[in-house]
């Protein structure tokens, strides 16, 4: 015999929910506790409960829970509602490929199966970048990590990490690297941050300058507006070489170097399902009921638009939930909807995909820039929907959330919507 191995096992159920973090196991609970009928989440990882399980720092639940927890009481708690409620929760199965519509290929230690659903949720959330997609040139020391890799070897590994670190990026993200590499005895030398500014203690960044912050009880340099240029070193990590964007170059000696930041979707689901990406979040475009462009497809969580934090992605799931059963139960998909495209000032849009019938939806903006008090304004083919003045502010770290209230005058069969910000 030989080529793929032979297929062990064939299965139905109604929902399918792919990744059994904070946004798959949220919209499993909800299905299950409402009769949606069989629902089963399979995730790749060992353990349920997503990224939260290896952040070992409070941050979780206030939002969506009305409580402070840390990462991994929050992972449990999920879990225990999501089988509580009924749902069937499945570790250690990776979801491979489609073997039609709405068929999932899955392999686990028990083999291959064919999982046929009838609505399948895709909640598969999103990666840093690692340093190879990064392009930093360089030898290939160890001691290089993305903060999820970290977090993971300290957290859930307990192994050694080294004594002086760089981090890349100054996002929460970063933030939440330091703690732990204080937990793991690791001094943070620098942030790095190719950003011309950062909030310090909160406040509004002041360009172009470089500053100490005080950030998860350790005081860090943070140097801005500099690129790494090189990692160094040959079997070990020694350092690293950063160029300012004054074109003065400089060596940090360092062990250690963690990348944060820097997200994409875990899209490859989506895309093998054939569904349409949007050029923004690189996650599968959506409307506002997270229905991709293949009936029965569903997508939620930070899998739309790398990442918010997980109260945002649990309660996406939930959303989604009821606009599940309702295919379901009526196996309606949409076909009238028309693209949301960011302009100026705006890295992505989410939802991406809108319709008339839409109006009210929550919409998530990400900036490019720092915006404070923004006016947004929403255009189809040169015609303004709408104008308003936001009271928040939000920056390329922190998304800005508006309801659509303006869906109403949307033409389904006109141009892309655009939607830009300004000071
Ligand atoms: C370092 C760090 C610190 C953070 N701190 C905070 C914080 O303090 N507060 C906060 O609210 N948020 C925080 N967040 C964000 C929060 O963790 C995420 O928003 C949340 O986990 C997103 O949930 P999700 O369900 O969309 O994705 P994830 O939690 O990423 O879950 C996706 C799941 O899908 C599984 N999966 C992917 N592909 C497949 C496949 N093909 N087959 C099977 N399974 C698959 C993965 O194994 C994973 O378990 C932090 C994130 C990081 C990285």
């Amino acid at each position: 015999m030989s080529g793929q191995p032979a297929v062990t096992g064939r299965r139905t159920v109604d929902v399918l929910v792919v990744g059994a973090g904070p946004a798959g196991l949220a919209a499993a609970t909800e299905l299950a506790a409402t009769g949606a009928g069989t629902v089963e989440v399979v995730d790749r990882e060992q353990e349920a409960g997503g990224i939260p399980r290896h952040c070992h720092h409070g941050g979780f639940g206030l939002r969506d829970l009305r409580r402070p927890m840390s990462g991994p009481a929050y992972a449990r708690h999920r879990v225990r509602e999501a089988a509580a409620a009924g749902a069937v929760l499945r570790t250690g199965v990776s979801v491979t490929g489609w073997a039609g519509p709405l068929t999932v290929e899955t392999t686990s230690p028990a083999g291959l199966e064919r999982l046929e659903a009838r609505a399948v949720v895709l909640a598969t959330g999103a990666r840093e970048r690692p340093r190879s997609a990064r392009l930093v040139p360089g030898s290939r020391p160890s001691g290089v990590y993305t903060t999820g890799e970290l977090q993971q070897a300290v957290h859930l590994y307990g192994q050694r990490v080294g004594e002086r670190a760089v981090i890349v990026g100054a996002g929460p993200v970063a933030r939440a690297a330091v703690g732990t590499l204080r937990r793991a005895g690791v001094r943070a030398v620098a942030l790095v941050t190719e950003e011309p500014g950062v909030p310090v203690l909160g406040r509004r960044p002041s360009a172009g300058r470089s500053g100490a912050w005080f950030t998860s009880g350790a005081l860090v340099p943070v140097l801005t507006g500099t690129t790494v240029t090189e990692l160094l070193g040959r079997g070990l990590l020694t350092g690293v070489a950063l160029r300012r964007h004054d074109g003065r170059t400089t060596v940090v000696a360092c062990d250690t170097v963690v990348f944060s930041g820097d997200w994409i979707p875990e899209n490859e689901l989506a895309r093998s399902a054939g569904a349409g990406l949007d050029a923004g979040t690189r996650g599968p475009a959506v409307d506002a009921a997270f229905r991709t462009d293949r009936p029965g497809v569903f997508a939620v969580g930070n899998v739309l638009h790398g990442v918010e934090p997980a109260a945002t992605a649990a309660l996406e799931g939930r959303r989604a939930a009821g606009h599940v059963r309702d295919f379901l139960v009526h196996g309606r998909w949409p076909v009238a909807r028309v693209p949301v495209v960011a302009g100026a000032a705006l890295r992505w849009a989410a939802p991406n995909l809108i319709g008339p019938a839409d109006t009210g939806a929550r919409m998530l903006l990400r900036p490019s820039e720092r915006l404070v008090r923004p006016v947004v304004d929403v255009v189809q083919d040169g015609r303004l929907l709408h104008r308003g003045r936001l009271v928040r502010a939000a920056g390329p770290e922190r998304s800005l959330t508006v309801a659509a209230r303006w869906a109403d005058r949307v033409d389904g069969a006109g141009g892309p919507v655009i939607v830009s910000a300004a000071h």
